[in-house]
């Protein structure tokens, strides 16, 4: 019987791209092949030549529609099979492979806001929710909303085998975190990228919206951001290599904050859990430094670093790509590989 295949795509939206989708139906047995799309829709080309190309680059079981059914995730090309402007996976690629032996782990941590007619979810008409505090890893009516969504979404990704690690409430109602990884830095970046989709598929069967808004209520309120966490083999098995990971990190701040999502002024205000997005930093157990290194891992000389800086609505294809090029040719040339 022929079987359907959803084929997702990043679009050309700025300041942050867009997950599209369109579905093909195959005969049985053929493989998800090379397809086409209208880039004049997705602002990623004009009228008078608007053919843009999809590749297929990671396939999984669709968990939605069941049976047969893949979701693939594709890279866009020019109809030259040159990679697209807006193809930021073609950039990370090189770099992936160029540091592999240094073998990059990352779990990104993925925070997110539910919206139900125009406001969080759970938030009152025309108010305001009581303050921060027992929202985050809540339980209950009174502190949680959306958890049925939160559950279907997590069942959906461990069905489609995607590396998620967990799950949890976050400090603003209507506010949510999952985490993908550990894993290399294409892969965790393909499977964020696939986690999403689910997310915004799963909660649109519910009527609510899942959004990458990094401040999406003003006030006194967190804002959503996609903590990740990294390592290279060198920082798994001493301390030395994690100081130079973080001191390459402070050379090159200004130069990972630009890629590290829009509106990032917004958010690292230096309140609510964030160190100023000017001003660089980092520290053993401090959540209010740009990096954390965790407390076992200064206990047990080895692990791994957090950099809490990127926005939830980052592209993780260019977050991993700047930290595996900054940390690892750092690692390099301090001869710590
Ligand atoms: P937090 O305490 O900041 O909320 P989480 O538990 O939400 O942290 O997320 C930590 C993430 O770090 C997880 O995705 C986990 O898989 C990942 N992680 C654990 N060890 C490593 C490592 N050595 N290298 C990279 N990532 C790691
Ligand atoms: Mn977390
Ligand atoms: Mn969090
Ligand atoms: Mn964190």
């Amino acid at each position: 019987m022929s079987y359907k295949a959803e084929y997702i795509w990043i679009d050309g939206t700025e300041p942050t791209a867009k997950l599209r989708s369109k579905t093909k139906v195959l005969a049985d047995g053929a493989e998800p092949p090379i397809w086409g799309f209208d880039g004049s829709s997705t602002n990623q080309a004009t009228g008078d030549a608007s053919d843009c190309v999809l590749k297929p680059v990671f396939t999984c079981p669709d968990p939605i529609r069941g049976g047969d059914s893949v979701l693939v995730l594709c890279e866009v090309l020019l109809p030259d099979m040159t990679p697209h402007p807006s193809n930021s996976r073609a950039l990370l690629t090189p770099v992936a492979e160029r540091f592999a032996e240094q073998d990059s782990w990352f779990g990104i941590e993925q925070e997110y806001t539910f919206f139900k007619d125009g406001r969080p979810y759970g938030f009152p008409v025309g108010g305001f929710p009581g303050p921060q505090g027992p929202y985050y890893c809540g339980i209950g009516a009174d502190e949680v909303v959306g958890r049925d969504i939160v559950e279907a979404h997590l069942d959906a990704c461990i069905e489609a085998g995607l590396k998620i690690s967990g799950i949890n409430a976050e400090v603003m109602p209507g506010q949510w975190e999952f985490q993908i990884g550990p894993a290399g830095p294409l892969e965790v970046s393909d499977h964020l990228w696939m986690a999403r989709y689910l997310l915004y598929r799963i909660a649109e069967d519910y009527g609510v919206a899942a959004t990458l808004d990094p401040k999406p209520a003003k006030g006194d309120w967190n804002g959503a951001g996609a903590h990740t966490n990294f390592s290279t083999a060198a920082m798994r098995e001493g301390y030395d290599p994690i100081v130079t990971a973080c001191e390459a990190l402070a050379e090159r701040a200004a130069e990972h904050i630009k890629g590290y999502g829009s509106g990032i002024e917004q958010r690292l205000t230096g309140h609510h859990e964030t160190a100023p997005w000017s001003e660089f930093s980092y520290g053993v157990s401090n959540r209010g430094a740009s990096v954390r290194i965790p407390w076992q891992v200064a206990i047990d000389k080895k692990g791994y670093i957090e950099d809490r800086r990127p926005n939830a609505n980052i592209d993780p294809y260019v977050v991993t790509r700047l930290m595996v090029d900054t940390c690892c040719s750092a690692l390099e040339k301090a001869g710590q590989v």
